[in-house]
């Protein structure tokens, strides 16, 4: 692959990526209502095998996102989930790839703040997403000043484009005070999430993370480690409202999300979070995510579908 994969998915059709253009004046407005997803594919080199991680799930979003939108899709959810697979297959994905399909009013001659069941454009492009679980990879934290966007705003708990200024905003200002990423509160106080990922913490060997009403993303990878706490780890795990001060006395705290997998957070506001090193349940749950995820564990076989990727001595050969 030079630099780029040979091949996207365009309205229906796998398309060279070099062929694949838009008109420059298509550039900003189509992106205020462009909705997308990220999805994540794992390489299993045992099996020489890509597992994409609840690709039904997250397509299912995907046409939530489109409807609350008011977007019309010309494509039904399987036939997207199967463009993803070919997408994936035919760029010869042999290591850990993210997935992104893109939703958009192709022409922004239509009218930029008008969205009325109008059909939309879709790509799905591919790339090499390398991902960090077991790396010892560890974040610090601070309490944005800029609150998260809210459902009498801005919907978050779908994956809108635009939602990511916001995001953007809290982000920098975190980097620029000297943290890695930020912790966004919403209009009443409360912990919703961080820039891209949602968050949990533990208590007293609880797992705890905020409700789906406090203005989050309807996260695919939190609804995962409710799941893997509660039925492999044992912990009673609870979604409710968290408050700022919980943070800063809870013993771990980790973000979760396609792209933050599990990332372990030893540091808000100055406050080391438990002894300030990985903590026990954040270490199992990675562990155990990577074994699910990658098909080294047997488990939630529902939860991977394989690629079918070409054997790499194909893939290079002369087919
Ligand atoms: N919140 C936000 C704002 C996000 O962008 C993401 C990443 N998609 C998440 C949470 C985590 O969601 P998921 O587990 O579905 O990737």
């Amino acid at each position: 692959m030079a630099g780029h994969p040979n091949y996207l998915w365009l309205n229906g059709e796998l398309t060279k990526w070099e062929d694949a253009t838009v008109h420059v004046t298509e550039l900003g407005w189509s992106s205020v209502a462009a909705v997308f997803e990220g999805i994540r594919g794992y390489w299993n080199g045992e099996s020489e095998e890509l597992f994409v991680f609840r690709l039904t799930e997250h397509m299912d979003r995907f046409m939530r996102s489109m409807r609350l939108q008011r977007m019309h899709s010309r494509w039904t959810r399987d036939e997207l989930i199967a463009a993803c697979l070919q997408v994936a297959r035919d760029n010869d994905c042999h290591e850990d790839t993210y997935i992104r399909p893109l939703a958009y009013f192709g022409s922004a001659s239509r009218g930029a703040f008008l969205a009325t069941n109008s059909d939309c454009d879709i790509m799905i492009t591919s790339n090499p997403a390398p991902s960090h679980l077991m790396t010892g990879v560890k974040q610090t934290a601070s309490v944005s000043s800029y609150r998260r966007i809210g459902e009498d705003v801005m919907p978050p708990r779908v994956k809108n484009i635009s939602n990511y200024r916001n995001s953007q905003l809290g982000s920098t200002e975190a980097r620029l005070n000297g943290y890695d990423t930020a912790i966004f509160l919403n209009t009443a106080g409360h912990v919703t999430e961080g820039p891209g990922a949602c968050l949990f913490m533990v208590r007293d060997n609880v797992v705890i993370t905020p409700d789906l009403t406090s203005g989050i993303l309807e996260s695919i990878t939190r609804d995962a480690f409710l799941t893997l706490c509660r039925e492999q780890l044992g912990l009673e795990a609870i979604e409710r409202v968290v408050d700022r001060t919980e943070l800063y006395i809870a013993d771990e705290v980790f973000f979760a999300g396609t792209m933050a997998e599990v990332s372990p957070v030893t540091m808000i506001d100055h406050y080391d979070i438990g002894t300030g090193e990985l903590g026990t349940v954040t270490g199992q749950l990675e562990i155990l995510f990577n074994d699910v995820v990658r098909g080294i564990s047997p488990l939630y076989s529902a939860w991977r579908t394989p690629v079918g990727v070409r054997a790499l001595a194909t893939a290079s050969g002369d087919d």
